[in-house]
Parts: structure tokens; C-alpha cells; sequence
């Protein structure tokens, strides 16, 4: 069996399309109003401010706008605070990211839960991740989200598969499970003090990688025929799964050109929904 490529990077090129339509659209209703997605950089860590700046690149290419407020690394917990709440009452901002994560002195936690539900694109507050979790409308953590949106899209099976999900961060282990088990899933988590953790990998139908190590997947780990998501990138273009393993698989994300351009499409979607609620093209809950 050849195993299919699950390609984030052509269906993230897709949904661009289809986005600058819309914010086409939603500019012509609403003239002199522009989506707007603010980003927040705290401190200098290069690979944050990469992060950012593709967000800040993916707005401008859709026709939406980006405000980037760069912060001090000796920024405190409270002005951080200060600095989200006045996005919040900002009616020209419509989504709120901040660049995860932020310096080790910051309440991170705290920072997340001040973004308003309405304006929570990335999916990061602890009521929107509860919210989810009952199947109640929310926006979802960015790249799980991603991950379901790409995994619907190649019509990859849910129902009564074990998902095994490598990592349980508040941003991406935890909300996949969520997500699975909402798809009907059989959800298992792994983390850095499971026991014996070859044994669960080696049960996955649908195998999520997120733990942030080159190749921590060996390939006799996997079982033939799993569907291989890998969350990683490492250098020299490397994910948490062996790339002997793809050729196991039934389906794979390929690293690079998988999930992390669907994290992208999947906040400037969200963004993009979060412009035509506030501006009453589609009004709803959130
Ligand atoms: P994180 O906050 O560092 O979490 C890593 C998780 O992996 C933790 O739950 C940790 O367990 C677990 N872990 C670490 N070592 C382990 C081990 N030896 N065995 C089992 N579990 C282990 O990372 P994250 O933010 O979730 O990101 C995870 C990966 O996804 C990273 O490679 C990151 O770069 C990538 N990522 C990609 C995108 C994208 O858009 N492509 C976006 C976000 C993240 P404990 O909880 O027990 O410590």
C-alpha cells in the first residue's frame, strides 16, 4: 500500500484562496473596516519572532491586517495584562495572539485567560478549551485544530479508532484529545512519565506526535497501516517521527509541509470568522 501524503502545505494554499474571497467580500460590506489579527512578541526569542512574522505575512496575503506589538523581555505579568485588555476593548482588533511562549517570569496562564472568548483565534483560554471540549461553538488551539481540519479533509476515519497523542501541552496535547474524543475516537495520552511507552504506540490507528524531540518515534514502533501525524519540526527538516515510519503508515503529515501550515491557515480562518461576527456578517454565539 503507498501511503498517502497529507499535504497542509497545498490545502493551506486552498483555504487561502478561499479566505482572501471572503475577506474581499466582508471589506466590500464594510468599508474603511479590515480584519485585523494583533500579534504579541514578548522578549527576543528568534524563533518567536518567526513565528509571528509568518502570521503577520499570512494576514497581509489574505487582504487582512496585522498589528504587531513587541514587547520587552522585562515586561511584567500585569502590564502584559494591561496591554490585552485594551485589545480586547479595541473594536478594529478582531483576534488576539500571543506568542507562546513568553518569558518564564510571566503568568502565561494568566495572560491567556484575560483574551476575550470573541477574540480568542488561537484558542488558548481555558473557556474556550472547555467550551470545545462540550461541543459547545469555539475557536480551537490553532494546531489541533489544524490537525482535524486536515484529517477530515483526506477523510481519515475517526470513529472507533485509538488515537495515541504523544505530549499533553495545554496548546496541543490536550485539546487533541478533546477533539478526538469528540470525533468518536478512543483516546489514549502519552507524556514524558508513561510507562513502557513503545507498548502504546505500537496500539495507534491514528498516531499524534507532539513532544517537541527529533524522531522520538522509532519506526518498529509503529503499526503498519497507522495514520502518522507529526507535530515536530527540528532542524534539517526533521519531525518527532522517524521518516522510515512514513512508509508503514496509510497516511502521513510530511515534515515540513504538514501540520504547521495548517496552524497558520487554521488562525487566520478563525480570525477571519471572529472580523464577520463582530461585523454582523455572521452572527453567533462567539
Ligand atoms: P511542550 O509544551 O514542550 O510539550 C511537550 C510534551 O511532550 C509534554 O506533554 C511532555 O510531557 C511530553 N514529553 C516530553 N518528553 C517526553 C518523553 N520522553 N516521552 C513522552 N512524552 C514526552 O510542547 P508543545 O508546545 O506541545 O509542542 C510539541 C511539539 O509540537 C514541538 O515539537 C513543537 O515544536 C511542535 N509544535 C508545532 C506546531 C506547528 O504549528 N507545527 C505548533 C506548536 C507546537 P510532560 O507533560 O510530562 O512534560
Amino acid at each position: 500500500m503507498i501511503p498517502q501524503i497529507l499535504d497542509g502545505k497545498l490545502l493551506a494554499k486552498q483555504t487561502e484562496h478561499s479566505l482572501s474571497q471572503r475577506t474581499a467580500q466582508l471589506i466590500m460590506q464594510n468599508p474603511g473596516r479590515i480584519p485585523i489579527l494583533a500579534t504579541i512578541l514578548v522578549g527576543n526569542d528568534p524563533s518567536s519572532a518567526t513565528y509571528v512574522k509568518m502570521k503577520g505575512n499570512a494576514c497581509r496575503r489574505i487582504g487582512m491586517d496585522s498589528l504587531c506589538i513587541e514587547l520587552d523581555e522585562n515586561t511584567t505579568t500585569q502590564q502584559l495584562i494591561d496591554i490585552i485588555k485594551d485589545l480586547n476593548a479595541n473594536r478594529n482588533v478582531h483576534g488576539i495572539l500571543l506568542q507562546h511562549p513568553v518569558p518564564s517570569h510571566i503568568d502565561e496562564r494568566q495572560c491567556f485567560d484575560t483574551i476575550a472568548l470573541e477574540k480568542d483565534v488561537d484558542g488558548v483560554t481555558c473557556l474556550g478549551y472547555g467550551r470545545m471540549s462540550m461541543n459547545i461553538e469555539a475557536y480551537g488551539s490553532a494546531t489541533p485544530q489544524g490537525i482535524i481540519t486536515l484529517l477530515s479533509h483526506y477523510d481519515i476515519q475517526y470513529k472507533g479508532k485509538h488515537a495515541i497523542i504523544l505530549g499533553r501541552s495545554p496548546i496541543l496535547g490536550k485539546p487533541m484529545a478533546a477533539m478526538l474524543l469528540n470525533k468518536d475516537c478512543t483516546v489514549t495520552i502519552c507524556h514524558s512519565r508513561t510507562q513502557n511507552i513503545q507498548a502504546h504506540i505500537q496500539q495507534a490507528d491514528i498516531l499524534i506526535a507532539a513532544v517537541g524531540k527529533p524522531c522520538f518515534v522509532q519506526t518498529d514502533w509503529v503499526k503498519p497501516g497507522a495514520v502518522l501525524v507529526d507535530a515536530g519540526y527540528h532542524a534539517g527538516g526533521i519531525g518527532d517521527i522517524h521518516p522510515d515510519a512514513f512508509a508503514l503508515s496509510s497516511a502521513y503529515t510530511p515534515v515540513p509541509g504538514g501540520v504547521g501550515p495548517m496552524t497558520i491557515s487554521t488562525l487566520m480562518s478563525q480570525t477571519l470568522s471572529a472580523a464577520e461576527k463582530a461585523l454582523s456578517i455572521n452572527p453567533s454565539s462567539i
